[in-house]
């Protein structure tokens, strides 16, 4: 059975500065996969047994493989409660634990530089504001942009983002 563990901080907001130690609003994963760690709440630290690209693969967009490689880098969405500013955290995986977490701003060289895209990401991003500059992308558009779990190339480079 599948089920959601939510994200914890600490995590520093870069909008309002407020660093929220408690769940991380608007923040969850399904990559634990079992039913008896339902109320677990992940953390940077923390170890998760058995961890591997595999299990990654399953709940992220991979933007490229990282085969052979001992550290990921996943983009996640949250919510700062203090300013309820929706952003995005960074987390690092690695030899079977969260190595670290971090709130990040959302730029073209940031995106670049992750293995993995938050199921979420897309849903974000196409459905912010009109004006912002994403509404050229609209869905129909936007689903020639990735294949099944899989970011094409030259994706991120066409987003309308700041370097
Ligand atoms: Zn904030």
């Amino acid at each position: 059975m599948s089920v959601s563990n939510a994200f914890g901080g600490p995590l520093t907001c870069p909008v309002c500065g407020t660093r929220t130690e408690g769940v991380l609003p608007g923040a969850s994963t399904k990559l634990l996969d079992d039913a008896e760690q339902f109320d677990r709440v992940l953390r940077a630290g923390d170890r998760i047994e058995n961890l591997d690209h595999r299990d990654l693969e399953q709940v992220y967009y991979v933007v490229r493989p990282v085969l052979g490689r001992s550290a990921a880098r996943a983009l996640e969405r949250w919510t700062c409660p203090h300013c309820q500013t929706p952003g995005w955290f960074v987390i690092t995986y690695g030899d079977e634990r969260i190595q670290s977490m971090e709130a990040v701003e959302l730029t073209r060289s940031l995106l670049q530089s992750v293995d993995y895209l938050s199921l979420d990401f897309f849903d974000e991003v196409f459905s912010r504001e009109p004006g912002n500059g994403f509404e050229h992308f609209a869905q129909p558009d936007s689903t020639r942009m990735w294949i099944p779990g899989r970011v094409k190339p030259g994706f991120i480079e066409r987003l309308p983002l700041p370097a």
